[in-house]
């Protein structure tokens, strides 16, 4: 038993201890192939999820897909000769996955297709349907069967189904009052194409020009990759039509309030990206200095854990005076989950993933910042790295406030012993991990970092609060919900 606790404990300091992201999503329409594009924007968005792609087009007749486990390079590789010939048309669909509901199964992977009544639909999710359960039975009722446990499929059927019984409008304004959780999707339909995002505009959706084409996508960075611009973000509870000569609202029924995750900002997203007309580096350099002056120490260096650290320590450094440097170094080509065998073999595996710079800590008194803490393990091993370097002394600062709760909204945090300061105190953690002084972003000060009222935002793993009902949590928004 000892022995598969050891194996455990190594593993999630192999694959990291940062939650995983969700998935992405991306949909192009013009006049010409999208294919290509549709790749590139996958690409831009590999770090939303690694475990699954897939690419679904339609060429005017029939509907091209491919899909696959891995990269976006792997399963678009180009031993398999896949090219826009391949997957032609002039819209389409993408998806990464990272699972936080349904299995790590390639008949789960995105993006979902179905032939129906109405024609071919693809739709490619990012979120997670808090009530699926109830929904699949409901639907397995009136006769619809399964082939998945990825609650995408549930998303995809109840709307095949709504349009189908009350036409495209009405489908997806019933299908949207039965659907709870979070939602952010590309939706094509034959040829045409439609961005979706639910009421509390939970997680990220955002429409631009790339060309003469028009481009849905989970982030805005795509459209700089692409040589694009942004128009705008899709609005909480939006149905919006993406054509090919412009972009036209459906209809708009948001909830009371948005809960836009907070940890888009923190961690998840790219520091290139702007959500919900927030710049994500900018608020992470907020971060950093709000850190900075709510919880200084004198130091002679501040570094950060690599890579999504970054913007908050160079904040910090900003606002203290203290230099920033860089004293801890990632392999990006060790990210990839594995167990190694033997004990040296899994240590050999962690310094493979991260060293420090020995001329930038040895004696040196070091502030450490992370963007975010949630099993602990990391920054524990990384305390101990800057201690066998010689650093005098090691101050943490995290760039964000306690993680105490699962998130059952999309994203991989799902038990609550396995987070580091479930009913710990500061100094608990602390003595923990090894450091001689720990502070946290307060949940006031993020949301001062972000700019948005902390009420417009989900905290709901910081708080226990969530912005949707979840069968014995605390919930925020629901009378809400109930009259929308
Ligand atoms: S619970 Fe946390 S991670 Fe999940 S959506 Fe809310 S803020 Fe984001």
């Amino acid at each position: 038993m000892l022995t598969v606790a050891f194996l455990q404990l190594d593993s999630e300091i192999i694959a990291g201890q940062k939650p995983s992201d969700h998935c992405a999503v991306v949909g192009i329409i013009g006049h010409n192939p999208v294919f290509a594009n549709i790749l590139i924007s996958l690409k831009s968005l590999q770090h939303r999820g690694q475990e699954s792609a897939g690419i679904a087009t339609f060429d005017g007749e029939m509907i091209h897909h491919k899909k696959g486990m891995g990269l976006v390079s792997e399963v678009f590789v180009e031993r398999d000769h896949v090219t826009p010939t391949h997957l032609s048309g002039a819209v389409g669909v993408g998806h990464t996955r990272y699972s936080t509901e349904g299995s790590k199964t390639l008949e789960n992977a995105g993006p979902f297709m179905i032939s129906s009544s109405i024609g071919y639909i693809a739709l490619s999710h990012n979120g997670e349907i808090t009530n699926a359960d109830k929904l699949k039975e409901d639907l397995k009722k009136k006769g619809a069967s399964f082939m998945t446990s990825a609650d995408t499929e549930v998303l995809l059927m109840e709307i095949s189904r709504d349009i189908t019984e009350s036409g495209m409008k009405n489908g997806f304004r019933v299908a949207m009052s039965r659907l709870k959780g979070a939602y952010s999707c590309a939706i094509m339909i034959n040829d045409r194409l439609f961005a979706l995002r639910d009421p509390h505009g939970i997680r990220p959706l955002t429409v631009g020009k790339v060309g003469d084409s028009y481009v849905i996508s989970s982030e805005s960075c795509v459209f700089d990759v692409l040589g694009g611009e942004p128009i705008r973000d899709v609005k909480p509870g939006e149905l919006l039509e993406v054509k090919p000569d412009g972009i036209e609202t459906i209809f708009v029924s948001p909830a009371k309030k948005t809960a836009h995750c907070m940890f888009e900002w923190v961690y998840f997203a790219r520091p290139d990206s702007t959500i919900d007309d927030v710049e994500v580096f900018k608020a992470r350099v907020n971060v950093g200095r709000n850190l900075a002056m709510q919880n200084s120490v004198d130091a002679d260096v501040v570094i950060a854990v690599p890579d999504s650290g970054r913007a908050q320590a160079l904040g910090y450094s900003m606002q203290s005076g203290i230099p920033y440097n860089e004293g801890l170094i990632k392999n990006r080509y060790s990210d990839r989950t594995f167990i190694m065998p033997t004990q040296k073999a899994r240590s050999d595996a962690v310094k493979l993933k991260l060293n420090s710079i020995r001329s930038v800590i040895a004696g040196k008194r070091v502030i450490l910042v992370d963007d975010s803490v949630v099993r602990g393990n990391t920054i524990r091993h990384i305390i101990n790295m800057l201690r066998n370097q010689g650093a005098m002394e090691v101050h943490v600062r995290v760039g964000c406030p306690p993680i105490i709760s699962p998130c059952f909204l999309g994203v991989d945090m799902k038990t609550k012993n396995q987070f580091l300061a479930a009913n710990k105190t500061v100094e608990q953690i602390r003595q923990e991990i090894g450091a001689d002084s720990l502070a946290y972003l307060s949940i006031e000060s993020l949301t001062q970092s972000i700019g948005k009222p902390g009420d417009s935002l989900c905290m709901g793993c910081l708080t226990g609060v969530y912005p949707v009902n979840i069968t014995g949590e605390k919930y925020a928004y629901q009378a809400e919900l109930e009259g929308y």
